[in-house]
């Protein structure tokens, strides 16, 4: 059947032809570990996974590059402000390479808990520092990049085209980037590769521009290019991602092999609170463990994810994650029903419902569609191994683990009694969360004995936090 993916580069639905037959070659940028990830983060990654999957269920063998941001991501994406790995690290009195060891193990955490694939390759950018100085030497032999006071930067004027990403007019590049004048610049719109480290700035390495560190577009093209070579086939990211980030790395890319690296680029619309984006930096986010607190589980999330099309905006509401959480154990239900269902059922209509999902799936990735079709396997009236052996072959591409749904609905009724718990020792959990996430252990301990001696006992599950009154 045929696959289709919208290709931000084109601008257009395309059929989807891998470069080499079987094997689909592919990058995506991956989180920047001084901060927990955030639920809008993890819509991205969700939206990775399904296209992961997709490829899968149509045959496709992956090699699939998520880097780990861990240095040279300055605050602005435009080569501003400090180092967010080195400004955590300074708040929390921590050495950066600590404050990334702990937030890169609570992201893959999150990542499994939402039965999101590991990507084949998951790399450090503090692991490739070789192969990102041989990348700006490059750049730098071919004439696109020259050398000031605070670093190495890309000279835009010696491209035929920028930008070729989005559809910004380059005044809008400038005015949207908010650049410092820098009067070293050739081009204000010129961006660092490289970047000379002030004495106080912590992770630094030898280079022959001195020590420096890394420009973060900069690592991302190094990397892909070390592990994928010079040209793959999809590049993922979130839309904050096609103005600046990636547009400078095909940038970079044409500078160093006169090449764009990747064939088809995939954008995962934002994840919206009230309307606005979901950031860090607006303090309006939360964490999959935040929801879970809530009585969200974080499978619940992602099927609230699969209401709207990865390329259309998604408003978060609690009513709408409570709503997605009561849909997640219908589908268990439904599964749970069928595998005990005695009712004959024509394969015909098996194949049926099967082409049909997959016709949404291979329409770039049409979720919402896909999801009405599994809703009507689970009202069809019949009850029928099939449909539960149906449900779990589908479930490849949605990832919601649907064969361990007993499990699941165990644990929810547990969760769910928290609701039950006196207001008092509610707000004690909450706060004791709120202490765990700002790894306050002491406060944390201090709270869970307060709740222990009210009587009591509370206990951590991957599903969520489960509080129990002593018998
Ligand atoms: P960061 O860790 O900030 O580099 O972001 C990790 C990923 O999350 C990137 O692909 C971003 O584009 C994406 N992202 C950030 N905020 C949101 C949001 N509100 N909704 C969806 N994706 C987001
Ligand atoms: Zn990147």
């Amino acid at each position: 059947m045929k696959l289709t993916f919208y290709n931000t580069l084109t601008k257009q639905k395309e059929e989807f032809k891998p470069i080499n037959s079987n094997k689909v070659k592919m990058y995506s940028c991956g989180p920047t570990v001084y901060s927990y990830a955030h639920i809008g983060n993890f819509r991205t990654y969700i939206f990775m996974d399904t296209l992961r999957r997709v490829l899968k269920y149509n045959g496709y063998e992956l090699k699939h590059v998520m880097n780990i941001t861990d240095v040279g991501h300055l605050e602005s994406d435009a080569d501003e402000g400090e180092d967010k790995m080195e400004k955590a690290a300074r708040k929390e009195n921590k050495k950066p390479y600590e404050i990334a060891e702990y937030y890169t193990e609570i992201f893959f955490k999150d990542m499994e808990k939402l039965n999101i694939d590991k990507p084949e390759i998951v790399t450090k950018a503090t692991e490739n520092i070789n192969q990102m100085i041989e990348y700006v030497q490059e750049i730098i032999k071919n004439g696109y990049a020259y050398e000031t006071s605070k670093g190495i930067y890309f000279d835009i004027s010696k491209l035929d085209k920028y930008p070729v990403l989005s559809n910004r007019k380059l005044e809008e590049q400038i005015a949207g980037a908010r650049v410092d004048v820098d009067l070293e610049k050739k081009n204000p719109y010129d961006f660092a590769l490289w970047i000379k480290a002030p004495a106080n700035h912590i992770m630094k390495w030898e280079s022959p521009w001195g020590l420096s560190y890394p420009g973060w577009h900069l690592e991302c093209s190094a990397m892909g290019r070390r592990f994928l070579g010079e040209e793959f086939d999809i590049h993922t990211g979130g839309v904050d991602h096609i103005p600046t980030h990636h547009e400078n790395e095909i940038a970079q890319a044409k500078g160093a092999t006169a090449k764009i690296p990747a064939r088809t680029w995939l954008h995962c619309e934002y994840l919206l609170v009230d309307g606005g984006k979901m950031s860090k930096s607006l303090g309006n986010t939360y964490t999959i463990s935040q929801l879970q607190e809530k009585g969200i589980s974080p499978l619940a999330y992602k099927l609230f994810c699969f209401t709207a099309h990865y390329r259309n905006k998604l408003n978060f509401t609690f009513d709408g994650a409570a709503g997605a959480q009561k849909a997640l154990e219908r589908l268990y239900d439904a599964y749970l029903k069928n595998l005990n269902g005695t009712d004959n059922v024509e394969n015909a209509i098996i194949e049926e419902y099967k082409q049909k999902f997959e016709t949404y799936i291979n329409d770039d990735m049409n979720m919402p569609g896909a999801m009405s079709v599994i809703w009507e396997i689970a009202r069809n009236a019949k009850k029928s191994n099939k449909f539960a052996e149906l449900l779990l072959e589908l479930d490849k591409v949605l990832g919601l683990d649907i064969k361990n749904a007993q499990r699941y609905l165990a644990e929810f009724d547990k969760t769910q009694n928290n609701e039950d718990l006196p207001e008092d020792v509610k707000k004690l959990v909450e706060e004791r969360t709120q202490a765990r996430l700002n790894k306050n252990w002491s406060k944390s301990d201090e709270l869970r004995d307060i709740i222990i001696a009210k009587g009591y006992s509370i206990k951590d599950t991957k599903d969520g936090i489960i509080v129990e009154k002593e018998k």
